[in-house]
């Protein structure tokens, strides 16, 4: 199938990334001749089974973590959702979770569901977030209760970039003996993550956003900490998670963390210097536009920008007609005409957030596609702007 990769702009690497070729390679093997089983006796298994232990430890070293800490998940959400659920079995005499108004729908959906899931009543405190999208510590810091059981945080925001301070939630959260997980969908490979130094109990990452396949996550699982497994089944993973690996992808994902280690300065310098000519022509460029989120606690490759008077949806099909993609809101919001729960959350205007633009860029963007973008949008939302009732040339001024 051809689906015209080569001929489109790619700015939506919060939804998920191309697969780095060098990561292709690594997993074809496993794909065709390789196919034995990790877990079997024979040479032909074990052989297979030593490359899902190298791949586990190049995961472990970009996060700073011990290998044994590494457990093999299908995604992000498998992830929040072990890390969650386990830390309610294994604090169950506390019925009390401290998270955020602008989680992604993995911690939101499931936290909204705990009740239903467990059999329990709980007591959820969501964190209001400033209107810059960042988090008053202060009222964390109250909001922790002898009867909290765990603190589901994520480390960056899918939607606006913006970072939290988790290290230091941990460390807060440990004082008082309640266990921390941290959703790092979006943080690992864009800034430098080191759980040796911090307090975290868990941490979930995702293959798909970091140049690795779809369908590959991981849960890390501080040692000593406390762990009840979320799928039941064969040995796999030391009883921490059952069923077969998925040993392509865990290889695939491997490779793309090591990439990941090598291109983090590329990350941090030529992909934030992109964003921000992006984010500063756009800005500039049209009329009553808008940066979601703060300018810089943000990851290097987000830009969240809302036009006002125009429909996000509207803005993306005519991007689409230049080829260019992005998104309105997290791929999970977008197909309703909701304005994102975060944006919301961080209370920006209701004609605002009906035009906001989720630009996420990756170390295959070129400065050519920037111009390009630059040229063209501006264009795009003059056009909607004529078209729309809501819009009158004083806006302007
Ligand atoms: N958490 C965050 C912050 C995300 O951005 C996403 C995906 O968009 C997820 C969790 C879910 O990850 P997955 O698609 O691997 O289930």
């Amino acid at each position: 199938m051809d689906c015209g990769s080569d001929k489109i702009i790619y700015m939506d690497n919060n939804a998920t990334t191309r697969v780095a070729p060098e990561v292709v390679d690594a997993m074809l093997p496993f794909l065709t001749d390789c196919y034995g089983n990790p877990s079997s006796m024979h040479r032909f298994g074990g052989q297979v089974g030593r490359e899902v232990t190298k791949a586990r430890a190049s995961i472990a070293a970009l996060i700073g973590a011990e290998p044994e800490e590494i457990i093999f998940t299908s995604c992000g959400t498998e992830s929040d959702s072990t890390a969650i659920m386990s830390g309610m079995q294994t604090e169950p005499d506390k019925r009390h979770i401290v998270t955020t108004r602008v989680e992604h729908p993995a911690v939101k959906t499931l936290c909204e569901n705990i009740d239903h899931l467990t059999g329990h009543k709980h007591r959820i405190t969501r964190l209001p977030v400033n209107n810059d999208g960042t988090l008053d510590l202060d009222l964390y810091r109250d909001a922790l209760s002898d009867d909290t059981a765990i603190v589901s945080v994520m480390w960056a925001n899918n939607e606006t970039g913006v970072i939290f301070p988790v290290e230091e939630m941990a460390r807060l959260a440990k004082e008082r003996g309640i266990l921390f997980h941290t959703d790092a969908v979006q943080a690992v490979g864009k800034i430098p993550i080191n759980l040796k130094e911090s307090q975290i109990d868990f941490l979930s990452l995702s293959g798909h956003k970091l140049h690795a396949p779809k369908g590959i996550g991981i849960l890390y699982v501080r040692k000593g900490t406390p762990f009840i497994p979320f799928l039941n089944g064969g040995h796999q993973e030391h009883g921490r998670r059952g069923g077969t690996e998925n040993v392509a992808a865990i290889v695939g994902l491997g490779k793309a963390c090591e990439l990941a280690g090598k291109m983090m300065e590329e990350e941090n310098s030529r992909v934030r210097a992109l964003r921000d000519k992006l984010e500063q022509g756009l800005l500039a460029a049209v009329p009553r536009s808008m940066l979601n989120g703060h300018k810089s606690e943000r990851l290097p490759n987000t830009s969240n920008i809302s036009f006002e008077f125009v429909e996000g949806e509207a803005i993306l099909l005519h991007m689409d007609r230049f080829n260019i993609c992005a998104s309105s809101g997290s791929a999970c919001t977008s197909g309703s005409l909701e304005p994102s729960h975060v944006l919301r959350a961080m209370g920006v205007p209701f004609t605002a957030a009906h035009g906001s633009i989720r630009f996420s860029l990756s170390v295959y963007n070129t400065e050519e596609e920037v111009d390009f973008v630059l040229k063209t949008i501006p264009n795009i939302i003059a056009n909607l702007r004529e078209l729309s009732p809501f819009w009158y040339p004083e806006h302007a001024k």
